[in-house]
C-alpha cells in the first residue's frame, strides 16, 4: 500500500492546487485539482467515488459487488442503469472488435492471473498455464454467452465478467460529472488512474494540461506529450504495465479471447483519446489487441485519436492526434 500523500500549494490570486495520492482499483489514484474552493474537500470525494464504485459495483474479486454477484450466479442481482449502459457498449465494442474486446474474459484472466504482478517480474516460478487449461477456460468465455435483458443482465456458460479493461475510465466519467456538479470553486484539475487520465477544467493561467506518454521501453521516460485544453480522457494499454517473464518471454496483463494467450499484435503500447473515459479506456485495449491497422479503423469508427508505439519504438499517429502530441525531445 501507497502511504497517502497529501498536501496544499497556494498558488496567486487563492487560487489553491491540491495533491492527493492513494490507491483505488488496485492501482495508484493522483489527483490534482485547482480552485478558490474547497479542493481538499472534492479530492476527498472523488477517492471516495472511486472506492465505492470498486466494492459496490465493478469489482471482479470481491463477491458482493454486483459484478460478483453476477458472477457467482446471482441472476437477480440488480445492476445500476449506469453499469447497464456500460455492459451494452462493451458488448457492442465486442462485436465491433469481432472479439478481441471481450469483457467475459474473466475465466482466462483468471487462470493467467497476471494482473497480479504490478509492474513486471522475472519469475521461474511462476506456474504458466497449460495449453488444455487455456482451450478449457476459453469454452467459457464469450461476448455471445453476456444476455443484456430489459435491465436484468444473464451470463450464461460459466461466463466470468472482468471490468478490468474499463473500470478506470469507468471511475473518470462518474468523476467528471462529480467535478461537474461541484460548484465551489474547483476550476481545473488533473486525476490519474492506473493508465487512465481526466483532464479538466483550467489551470491558472489557462495553459494547457500535459499529459506525458510513457516509453515502453524505458517506463521512467516519454514519448512524448499529449497538450490538452479542458475536458478529455486519455486511457494508455501497454506491455510493460503488468507481466511476468519466463525464459526470456514477457507474459503481459492484455489477452487476446480468440487464441487465449496474451495479445502480440506488434505493438507496445496504445493511448486512446476521447471525451469518454469507458470508450479511452476500452478502445485501448481493444486496439492493442487488434494492433495498429484495424485498431485504427476501430478507434475512428468511435470518433477517438490513437497513438500506437509499435514494438520496434516507431509511433503511428491518426491524423486527428497529431495536433495534440510533441515529441518528448522537441520539448524545448
Ligand atoms: P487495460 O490495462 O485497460 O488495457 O486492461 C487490461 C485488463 O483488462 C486486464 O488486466 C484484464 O483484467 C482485462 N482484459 C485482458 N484482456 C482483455 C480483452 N481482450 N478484452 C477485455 N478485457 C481484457
Ligand atoms: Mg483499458
Amino acid at each position: 500500500m501507497l502511504p497517502v500523500f497529501f498536501c496544499l500549494f497556494f498558488c496567486g490570486c487563492n487560487v489553491r492546487e491540491v495533491n492527493r495520492t492513494d490507491t483505488g482499483m488496485g492501482t495508484v489514484l493522483h489527483i490534482r485539482l485547482y480552485g478558490q474552493g474547497d479542493c481538499d474537500g472534492v479530492s476527498g470525494e472523488i477517492l471516495e467515488l472511486v472506492r465505492e464504485m470498486e466494492s459496490e459495483e465493478i469489482s471482479w474479486r470481491d463477491e458482493n459487488s454486483v459484478i460478483g454477484r453476477l458472477n457467482n450466479g446471482h441472476q437477480d442481482a440488480e445492476v445500476p442503469d449506469l453499469l447497464y449502459e456500460s455492459l451494452v457498449t462493451c458488448k457492442k465494442l465486442s462485436e465491433d472488435s469481432k472479439g478481441a474486446f471481450d469483457i467475459t474474459v474473466g475465466k482466462l484472466s483468471g487462470l493467467w492471473n497476471i494482473d497480479s504482478y504490478s509492474g513486471g517480474r522475472t519469475d521461474m516460478d511462476f506456474p504458466l498455464p497449460t495449453a488444455g487449461q487455456i482451450q478449457e477456460a476459453m469454452l467459457n468465455c464469450g461476448y455471445q454467452k453476456l444476455i443484456l435483458g430489459e435491465k436484468n443482465v444473464l451470463l450464461e456458460g460459466g461466463i466470468r465478467l472482468d471490468l478490468g479493461a474499463i473500470g478506470k475510465g469507468m471511475a473518470l466519467d462518474r468523476i467528471q460529472t462529480l467535478l461537474e456538479e461541484q460548484h465551489d470553486g474547483v476550476s481545473g484539475g488533473v486525476i490519474s488512474l492506473g493508465g487512465s487520465i481526466l483532464t479538466w477544467g483550467t489551470k491558472q493561467g489557462e495553459l494547457p494540461w500535459q499529459i506525458g506518454i510513457v516509453d515502453p521501453s524505458d517506463t521512467t521516460s516519454y514519448v512524448g506529450t499529449l497538450s490538452l485544453s479542458g475536458a478529455w480522457c486519455v486511457s494508455t494499454s501497454g506491455d510493460y504495465e503488468r507481466y511476468v517473464e519466463v525464459d526470456g518471454v514477457r507474459y503481459h496483463h492484455i489477452l487476446d479471447p480468440r487464441t487465449g494467450y496474451p495479445a502480440n499484435s506488434g505493438v507496445r503500447s496504445v493511448t486512446v483519446l476521447s471525451k469518454s473515459g469507458l470508450l479511452s479506456d476500452a478502445l485501448s485495449t481493444a486496439c492493442f489487441v487488434l494492433g495498429i491497422e484495424d485498431g485504427m479503423k476501430l478507434a475512428e469508427k468511435y470518433n477517438a485519436e490513437i497513438l500506437f508505439v509499435d514494438e520496434r519504438g516507431e509511433l503511428h499517429l491518426s491524423e486527428g492526434m497529431k495536433p495534440y502530441f510533441c515529441l518528448w525531445n522537441e520539448k524545448e
